[in-house]
């Protein structure tokens, strides 16, 4: 078995409601695809990156373990995301869902980056080191967790994003997966 690291955003409703209802499904999904989920983070609203201007996101990211490849997770993730309702779009710019495999057990594969080619896997994802909205909530569930090429702590990555870190708010708790939990 894998330990992975997955980030989750949504700032569009879609197939299964707002960008709450999606995330819950997303995970209730994952749990159905080979997948053990063992820590899911808080939920946090965040400020897109990227210029595009779009509304907020909700982020979070869960640690599970997997028995299938990369490669598989990733295709999984990829139906996940179409089952949502997200179709191809601006890249960066909104959607429903989008799932990100931010480690595979340390897998360092397509590093150092080059240009980025589409549909091609990087691990570590090739932006997570430097985006507070996939940090803040990777220290809720892997607070010891190292870049596997970097070797640098989350700790230290999201000191290093700056300000950034201000357009990441809280908004609910770790139990925000059960049904009964709003954002008020
Ligand atoms: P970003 O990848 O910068 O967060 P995005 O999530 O908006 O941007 P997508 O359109 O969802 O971008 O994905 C772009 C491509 O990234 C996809 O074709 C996917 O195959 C590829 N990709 C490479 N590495 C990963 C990874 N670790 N996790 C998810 N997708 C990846
Ligand atoms: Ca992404
Ligand atoms: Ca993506």
């Amino acid at each position: 078995m894998s330990s992975v690291l997955i980030s989750l955003g949504a700032n569009m409703p879609g197939a299964w409601g707002v960008p709450l209802e999606t995330l819950r499904q997303a995970i209730s999904e994952l749990r159905r695809l080979s997948l053990t989920v063992d820590n899911v983070s808080a939920l946090y609203e965040t400020e897109p990156v990227g210029g595009i201007s779009q509304p907020r996101y909700l982020n979070a990211v869960i640690a599970a373990k997997a028995s299938i490849s990369p490669a598989t997770l990733l295709r999984r993730l990829k139906q996940v995301e179409r089952r949502a309702g997200r179709r191809l779009g601006v890249r960066w710019g909104p959607r429903p869902l989008d799932l990100d495999i931010i480690d595979f057990a340390g897998t360092r594969y397509g590093w150092p980056q080059g240009r980025r080619q589409r549909g091609r896997l990087v691990l570590p994802h090739p932006e997570a080191h430097r985006r507070a909205f996939v940090l803040v909530p990777l220290l809720d569930v892997a607070p010891h967790w190292r870049h596997p090429v970097l070797g640098t702590s989350a700790r230290i990555l999201l000191a290093r994003a700056g300000p950034q870190r201000r357009g990441v708010r809280r908004v609910l708790d770790s139990r925000w997966i059960m049904c009964d939990q709003a954002i008020s």
